[in-house]
C-alpha cells in the first residue's frame, strides 16, 4: 500500500509517499481502508520535532482518518468488514491507504457525512467538545467567543455552541473565513486581523463581556481576552504557539480563570462522553464537518505548509 513516511523529523519535506506492507489486524485490531485522513496542526509539530509526542521513527502521521472496515482481528464485536467508520487515533497512522487501529478508536461514521468531513471528526470536533462542555462547561443562556473560528476546530465549536443555545461570536482573519464562521451559526463576526475589533466584542456585549472564550492563539490573545470577560468569565486555551504576558488582576476583577488541556490527556469516561455527543451531532445533522481542502494524499508536504498559513476555511484533508 501507499503510505506517507517520516524518517527524520524535519520540514514539510520529510513527508515522502512510499510502498510498505499493509498491516494485518492483530486480536482487537481491526483494519480501516482509509478513504480520507484529516490534516491537524499538531501533525506539523510532531513531524518537526518539538511535540511533546515525539513517535519512534520511521512513522506515519495521522490520528484522524475516515473510510471502511476492510478486515477484523479476532473477537472484535463492535464493528464488522464493510461498516463506515471514522478514527480517533490509530495503530499505524491516517496518511495511508490502509490503517491498524485498536476497535475501540474507531467509531460509525453516520450516512449523511462523506469520508473527507469524517477525516474532519476526532481532533476539531473532540477539542470543540472538551472545551465547551468539560471544561468551560458551557450553559445554553451564556456569550461564546470562538476566536480562530475559520479552521477545524473554531468552525466545530461554533456549530456546537449555536446548536446547543449560547450566544455564538466568531473570529476569522479574512472574508471567506468570516462568511464561513457567519454561515456555520455565528450570531455575530469580527475580524481579528483588524485593528480595535476587541473594542467591538466588548461593544456587542454592553460591556458586560463574554462568559467562555475558545482561544486558538493564546499567546497573541490571552492577555487582552482577560479584559473581555464577564464576572465569572473563563477562558479555555487550546492553541498556544509561544508565551505571552498577563496581567492577573484581570482575573480577579472579574473572579475570571484561565485553563488549558490537551486532547491527547482526555480520560476514557470523557472520551466515551465525547463520542456519544459527536456521533448523535453528526446523525442529526447538527455537526457538519466543513471541508475546505482535499488534496491527493502525494502532496501531505504541501497540506502541512497550508495548514499553518493565515486565512483558514474549513478542514485540509488527503485522498489516499
Ligand atoms: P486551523 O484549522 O489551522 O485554524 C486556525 C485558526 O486560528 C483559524 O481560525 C485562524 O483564523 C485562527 N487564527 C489565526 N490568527 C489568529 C489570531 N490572531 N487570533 C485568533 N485566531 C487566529 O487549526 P485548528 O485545527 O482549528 O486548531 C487551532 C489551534 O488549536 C492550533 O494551534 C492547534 O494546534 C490547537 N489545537 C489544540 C488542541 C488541544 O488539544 N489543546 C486540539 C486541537 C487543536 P484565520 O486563518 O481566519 O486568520
Amino acid at each position: 500500500m501507499k503510505a506517507i513516511l517520516v524518517r527524520q523529523f524535519g520540514g514539510p519535506e520529510v513527508l515522502k509517499l512510499e510502498d510498505v506492507p499493509t498491516p494485518k489486524p492483530a486480536a482487537g485490531q481491526v483494519l480501516v481502508r482509509i478513504h480520507a485522513a484529516g490534516v491537524n496542526p499538531y501533525d506539523t509539530y510532531m513531524r518537526a520535532g518539538t511535540y511533546a509526542v515525539k513517535p519512534p521513527l520511521p512513522y506515519t502521521p495521522g490520528s484522524d482518518g475516515a473510510g471502511v472496515i476492510e478486515a477484523v482481528g479476532e473477537g472484535v464485536k463492535s464493528v464488522k468488514v464493510g461498516d463506515r467508520v471514522y478514527t480517533a487515533k490509530t495503530v499505524t497512522g491516517a496518511y495511508a491507504e490502509y490503517a491498524l487501529a485498536l476497535e475501540e478508536q474507531v467509531h460509525t461514521l453516520a450516512a449523511r457525512i462523506s469520508f473527507s468531513q469524517g477525516a474532519g471528526v476526532w481532533v476539531p470536533y473532540g477539542t470543540a467538545y472538551h472545551a465547551l462542555f468539560h471544561s468551560a462547561k458551557a450553559h445554553a443562556s451564556e456569550t461564546v467567543l470562538v476566536h480562530g473560528a475559520s479552521g477545524g476546530v473554531g468552525s466545530a465549536a461554533v456549530q456546537m455552541a449555536r446548536a446547543m443555545g449560547l450566544t455564538v461570536f466568531g473570529t476569522a482573519g479574512t472574508s471567506k473565513g468570516l462568511d464561513l464562521v457567519k454561515r456555520e451559526g455565528a450570531h455575530q463576526i469580527f475580524d481579528h486581523s483588524k485593528a480595535g475589533y476587541q473594542e467591538e466584542i466588548m461593544k456587542a456585549t454592553d460591556g458586560r463581556g463574554v462568559d467562555i472564550i475558545l482561544e486558538m492563539l493564546a499567546n497573541v490573545n490571552l492577555s487582552h481576552d482577560l479584559k473581555l470577560l464577564a464576572t465569572n468569565g473563563r477562558v479555555i486555551v487550546i492553541g498556544n504557539r509561544g508565551e505571552i504576558t498577563i496581567n492577573p488582576r484581570d482575573l480577579m476583577l472579574r473572579r475570571a480563570s484561565a485553563r488549558g488541556f490537551t486532547l491527547w490527556a482526555v480520560t476514557p469516561t470523557e472520551e466515551a462522553d465525547i463520542h456519544a455527543g459527536l456521533i448523535a451531532g453528526l446523525e442529526n445533522g447538527t455537526l457538519r464537518p466543513v471541508v475546505g481542502k482535499e488534496l491527493p494524499l502525494a502532496e501531505a508536504a504541501r497540506s502541512h505548509k497550508e495548514i499553518l498559513e493565515p486565512g483558514a476555511a474549513g478542514k485540509i484533508v488527503l485522498i489516499p
